[in-house]
């Protein structure tokens, strides 16, 4: 029993019937569920198409702060509409990214801003994207009263410090590939250290592949591995750490699989 916590299903397997070789891939290797993102309008419609159509799938919906550009007048409503369906079981990702940068940081933050109000609004958990933003993340997410909903820190990489203010907030952290990697002593750290009913593990694929394939495309089978890691920090075994994180996520967002 392991469930991935984020994972990318529309845009990533182009070839006909890849998508369903790769879940089927990942069923093998004992992953149950999938908690698959949308990023834009148009992939959040897909990503809904795909969860109404399979009883391990379901969807997390949002504008990603590179998409943050595409949000206009439009947006809110049908966002909005898209939410409200029970397949979705968090709205984003959303958040903030001053790495890449890829739209203009003060439309991230309207962006983001109005994002934690619809999760407010439909009483659903948030799914947060934060990167080299920590300090405004946790100071938007507070000021929306975030804590209400709480969430996710998806693919989370930043310090125990920034954990601590997190799991204050009321939030989950959600490991990745990256805790494989051998520089990410600080995020082992709080791998190994945070509290038992507040930690998930993902892929974040096609994105952030785990040690050892790592630089390739990663797929949700490969979640095995990042639990893997997560269990040796926590003096775990695999199907223990499994248990316990299929446990938080349907704490958190009312949904495990079935089988
Ligand atoms: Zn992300
Ligand atoms: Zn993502």
């Amino acid at each position: 029993m392991l469930v991935d916590a984020h994972c990318h299903l529309t845009g990533s397997y182009p070839e006909p019937g890849a998508l369903a070789a790769a879940l089927d891939r990942a069923r093998r290797a004992g992953v149950n569920g999938f908690i698959a993102v949308g990023t834009d309008l148009a992939d959040a419609r897909a990503v809904l198409a795909l969860a109404a159509g399979r009883d391990d799938v379901r969807a997390s919906l949002g504008v990603h702060p590179h998409e943050a550009r595409t949000w206009d007048s439009g947006t809110p409503d049908a966002l909005a509409a898209l939410v409200r369906d029970p397949a979705v079981r968090f709205v984003g990702e959303t958040g903030l990214d001053w790495h890449y940068d890829l739209s203009p940081r003060p439309v991230q933050e309207t962006v983001f801003r109005a994002q934690i109000r619809l999760a407010r609004e439909v009483a659903k958990p948030l799914m947060i994207h934060t990167r080299e933003a920590p300090a405004e993340t946790l100071r938007i997410l507070k000021e929306e009263g975030a804590g209400a909903v709480g969430g996710v820190i998806h693919c989370f990489s930043e310090d125990r410090a920034f954990a601590r203010e997190a799991l204050d907030l009321g939030f989950h952290l959600s490991f990745s590939g990256i805790v494989t990697f051998r520089k990410a002593e600080a995020i082992q750290e709080v791998a190994a250290w945070a509290p038992e009913d507040r930690i998930l593990v993902e892929t974040d694929s096609p994105y952030l592949a785990p040690v050892p394939f790592r630089g390739r495309t990663n797929e949700p089978a490969h979640v095995t591995h990042v639990a893997a890691k997560v269990a040796e920090l926590r003096g775990l075994t695999a199907a223990a750490l499994g248990l316990i994180t299929t446990r938080n996520l349907e704490a958190l967002c009312g949904w495990a699989p079935s089988s």
